[in-house]
């Protein structure tokens, strides 16, 4: 079994950690690829426009040696809740075409109108006032709401722009909370991905991303290590007023090797002997 620091697996975040827009983070690929003979790489991100075999795809454009069945997006998670829990459910898809298209795809009835019976909410670049009414009407109806994510902006080639946090916003300001967030720092959307991977226990594995509200706090619910790259949204000085502090802070995900997660491990062992020992006095 590969477990490069006592780790079962390494979940890596996507963008601003392995890349950022369209350029690769530089010495990543040869990184995850070294770390790869030793330690089970997983990749979770909060793409709620792609699944998982555009991403991979996306991954590999990129140099990385990636396999679809080791990528979840958001958008996967949504299609799994959804098979899982919402099998019989009308769907009004407040999200991208893509994320519809495959919730189609997988057999759910999708509907334009009041009559959905749940209402999902994601980055939908055509949304109209129209269908947040049908929105609105359809949860007055009683109708369940999800979200693909709670991320406020997402960064784009020219600039940020709103993410599905944004448009949970209206909803809030109309007085509805979804009542499950299909990506980090979810906890049921963490360990749904974690369990379609296999992992036994949560807390002994490694997250590694670029935001501390997002991956950092991801890795605090499950009572995972983590580890911050400066290389995306979370900055040094920001770590002051997060409650979820990472375990670790390197400038990139290169950073990440077997040696490194070998020091990372025996730093925690060196905890919790030094906090056993406190405990006992
Ligand atoms: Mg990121």
């Amino acid at each position: 079994m590969k477990n490069g620091g006592g780790y079962e697996a390494v979940i890596f975040d996507l963008d601003g950690t392995l890349f950022r827009g369209k350029e690769v983070i530089a010495g990543a690929p040869e990184a995850l690829a070294a770390l790869a003979e030793h330690t089970a790489c997983r990749f979770l991100s909060n793409n709620g426009e792609r699944t998982s075999t555009d991403l991979a795809q996306r991954l590999r454009n990129f140099g990385f040696d990636v396999h679809e069945d080791d990528v979840a997006s958001s958008a996967d998670l949504v299609l799994k809740y959804a098979r899982e829990t919402a099998r019989s459910a009308r769907i009004l898809a407040l999200s991208s075409p893509e994320l519809a298209s495959a919730l189609a795809a997988q057999g759910h009835m999708m509907v334009e109108d009041d009559s959905a019976t749940l209402v999902l909410i994601g980055v939908d670049r055509t949304l109209t006032r129209e269908r947040m009414v049908q929105g609105l009407r359809a949860l007055l109806n009683g109708a369940a709401l999800i979200a693909t994510n709670e991320d406020p902006t997402y960064p784009a080639a020219d600039g940020l722009r709103p993410a599905a946090g944004a448009y949970v916003g209206f909803f809030r300001g109309m007085g509805f909370e979804p009542e499950r967030f299909c990506g980090k720092p979810d906890e049921k959307a963490v360990r749904m991905a974690l369990e379609s991977w296999g992992v036994v226990r949560p807390s002994r594995c490694l997250f590694v991303g670029d935001n501390l509200r997002t991956d950092i706090a991801a890795a605090a619910r499950v009572g995972a290590d983590s580890v911050l790259v400066l290389s995306g949204v979370s900055a040094r000085s920001d770590i002051s007023a997060i409650q979820d502090k990472p375990t670790a802070i390197l400038e990139s995900v290169s950073g990440v090797t077997r040696s490194y997660l070998d020091e990372l491990a025996s730093r925690r062992k060196t905890e919790s002997i030094a906090l056993d020992r406190h405990v006992r006095q």
